[in-house]
């Protein structure tokens, strides 16, 4: 199927590795520029050079690159001032950043609460408040964010998270239904389950070295509670991404949509 969006500019966030890197991945082999943008130069190289190297990539599509952290002002102002960029008229923006850390409610103080309300609430409200306008104006817009299956099914140690994302799926809901709707632009939430990245190795180190079992235990038994039998990878979660972006999901906004595996034991 062609997604009808070549020669469109994504702005995909959180895209050195995991989830965001599939999604960048995806729109580059529809033939989308995409700028990708993370925390570490280092990463962002190896990144890049993946994306420009890939075979599927058509050959004018365009992989553009910008060390920042997108949770702080001056990050988020990096993204717009990327050379070679469309400023701030991207066609398609995916937000996403690192998740807020496990613990117990009791020990979260205010500053841990509005870290975590920065990076995964406030964080992609202000990237959607910067293009949205101009998507409508243009008379197309995608915008994706990539959350987390926690705000379907929270998980208790995950609080700062369930919450966080909680309130950007209810500010979501809202926007999505706004005028920009008869404009061409949507808003839709993507919920990864158990994905095989970085973080979820490193959620395994921790849950091995409190339990003292192997990892690949570990694994196994997550696996198993998966109806699927596995975790999901990156290249499906980006080709998920990759059709909400496109011109055949117009008709789609407002929604939350929870690639896990069949984990979520919910009728809805
Ligand atoms: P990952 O650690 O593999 O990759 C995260 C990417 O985001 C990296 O490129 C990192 O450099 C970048 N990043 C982190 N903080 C950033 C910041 N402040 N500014 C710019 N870039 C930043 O993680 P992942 O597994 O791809 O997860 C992506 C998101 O999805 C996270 O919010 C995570 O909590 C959520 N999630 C993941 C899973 C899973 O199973 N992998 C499940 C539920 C939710």
């Amino acid at each position: 199927m062609d997604l009808g969006i070549a020669g469109k500019w994504a702005l995909v966030c959180g895209a050195s590795k995991g989830l965001g890197l599939g999604c960048a991945q995806a729109l580059v082999r529809e033939g989308v520029n995409v700028v990708i943008a993370a925390r570490g130069a280092e990463g962002l190289q190896v990144a890049t050079a993946g994306l420009l190297g890939d075979s599927l990539r058509p050959a004018a599509t365009q992989v553009l690159s910008v060390a920042s952290d997108v949770t702080t002002p001056e990050g988020r102002a990096a993204l717009f001032a990327v050379p070679g960029g469309p400023g701030i008229n991207f066609d398609i923006v995916v937000t996403n950043a690192g998740g807020p850390p496990p613990g117990d409610f009791r020990d979260w103080d205010r500053e841990a609460w509005i870290k975590a309300v920065d990076a995964n609430m406030l964080t992609p409200i202000e990237l959607i408040k910067s293009t949205i306008d101009g998507m409508a104006e243009r008379g197309f817009g995608r915008i994706v964010n990539i959350t987390s299956s926690s705000v379907k099914s929270p998980i208790d140690i995950l609080g700062l998270s369930n919450g966080a994302r909680s309130g950007l799926t209810g500010f979501v809901a809202g926007v999505a239904r706004s005028s920009i709707a008869a404009r061409g632009v949507t808003i839709n939430n993507l919920l990864p389950g158990k994905f095989d990245t970085d973080r979820l190795a490193g959620t395994l180190g921790a849950a091995a070295k409190k339990s003292g079992k192997p990892i690949e235990a570990i694994r196994a038994a997550q696996q198993a509670q998966i109806p699927a039998g596995r975790y999901g990878n990156p290249a499906e979660f980006g080709a998920i991404c990759a059709f909400l972006c496109s011109v055949h999901a117009g008709y789609l906004t407002g929604q939350n949509i929870l690639p896990d595996g069949g984990a979520y034991p919910g009728t809805y």
